[in-house]
């Protein structure tokens, strides 16, 4: 993977290395210990400014009774 390409989980919009510092968020997920799938979710899951925004008020709202 090249990592000064970032490709947004939520709209698919691309990034570089220095659209990190205007607001991307990221992420590494974390594998199970000893899961192993063929499927390779991949080091890192990158938000873009506009869908963090979203995430974050997603997740808010479900978090509201
Ligand atoms: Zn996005």
């Amino acid at each position: 993977m090249d990592p000064g390409r970032l490709v947004c989980a939520g709209c698919g919009r691309t990034g570089g290395a220095r659209d990190v510092a205007t607001g991307w968020a990221m992420s590494t997920p974390l594998r199970p210990t000893g899961a192993t799938s063929a499927r390779e979710p991949g080091p890192l899951t990158a938000l873009c400014p506009s869908c963090a925004r979203e995430r974050v008020r997603d997740l808010e709202a479900r978090l509201d009774p």
